[in-house]
């Protein structure tokens, strides 16, 4: 299995989970015409295509998606958000578990000024549980015997409180990002608290282009962890051992 990253941040969110026979979609936040690049214009082996919240960094192709023929999971608060309906469309609810071709799925409530932010704790016996999490402040539940970790890490509050100080960041922002979005000090927080022992890789999301340092935050995660630690730059590919 194959993590393939097409976009992370807030200019668009989209991963792939591939292997030879086929590929969980884990957001559309980018142009319809880059996620079938990224799927290499095979559209038919695309399981489903799961959906954390409405943000548009999270959404932007979903009426293609949808038209092209991918079933989407998401919570109820974002279809209704898009007025969507249809056989296509499945409405998902926090700790219901549902299957999608090979893949099993946990969704769980996240933290996120949005309707109805979820995150998603995925079983495929070719990699055991995949943590994904991303747009959240907080993480309100403990999980066991995960493999692998997909986690936001958007900022760093030192390097925000500098760009608010210089005025790159306008002040008013400030609260909103602290309130809805995974610090550094989060993450490490989170981990601390989390049993790593099975865990193979980090792989660090949504980075903001502002408020973020990818080489400090990998550094700090890899000291922490003892755990290789990846940012999920456009184009990264990681086997899933
Ligand atoms: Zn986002
Ligand atoms: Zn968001």
């Amino acid at each position: 299995m194959k993590l393939k990253v097409l976009g992370s941040g807030s200019a668009g969110n989209c991963y792939l989970l591939q292997n030879e026979n086929e590929t969980l979609m884990l957001e559309c936040g980018l142009s319809y015409r880059t996620i079938l690049k990224g799927l290499n214009f095979n559209v038919s082996d695309v399981a489903a295509c799961l959906i954390t919240h409405e943000h548009r960094d999270h959404c932007k192709a979903i009426k293609d998606i949808i038209k092209a023929g991918i079933d989407i999971y998401t919570g109820k608060g974002t279809i209704d958000f898009y007025g969507m309906s249809g056989y296509r469309v499945h409405s998902i609810r926090s700790e219901e578990q549902f299957a999608v071709g090979d893949f099993t799925v946990m969704p769980f409530k996240t933290d996120h000024d949005a309707v109805e932010p979820l995150g998603f704790l995925i079983y495929h016996n070719e990699i055991g549980r995949l943590l994904f999490i991303t747009d959240s402040y907080y993480c309100r539940y403990k999980f066991s015997g995960i493999t692998h970790i997909m986690i936001e890490c958007n900022y760093d509050v030192n390097v925000l409180n500098k760009n608010i100080e210089n005025g790159t960041i306008p002040y008013k922002l400030r609260n909103r990002i602290i309130k809805s979005h995974f610090s550094l000090e989060n993450v490490k927080e989170f981990l601390s608290e989390t049993d790593l022992s099975e865990v193979r890789e980090i792989t660090l999301l949504h980075l903001s282009g502002d408020n973020s340092d990818e080489k400090m935050f990998i550094e700090e995660i890899e000291k922490l962890t003892g755990k290789p630690v990846y940012a999920a730059d456009e184009g990264l590919e990681l086997e899933l051992l």
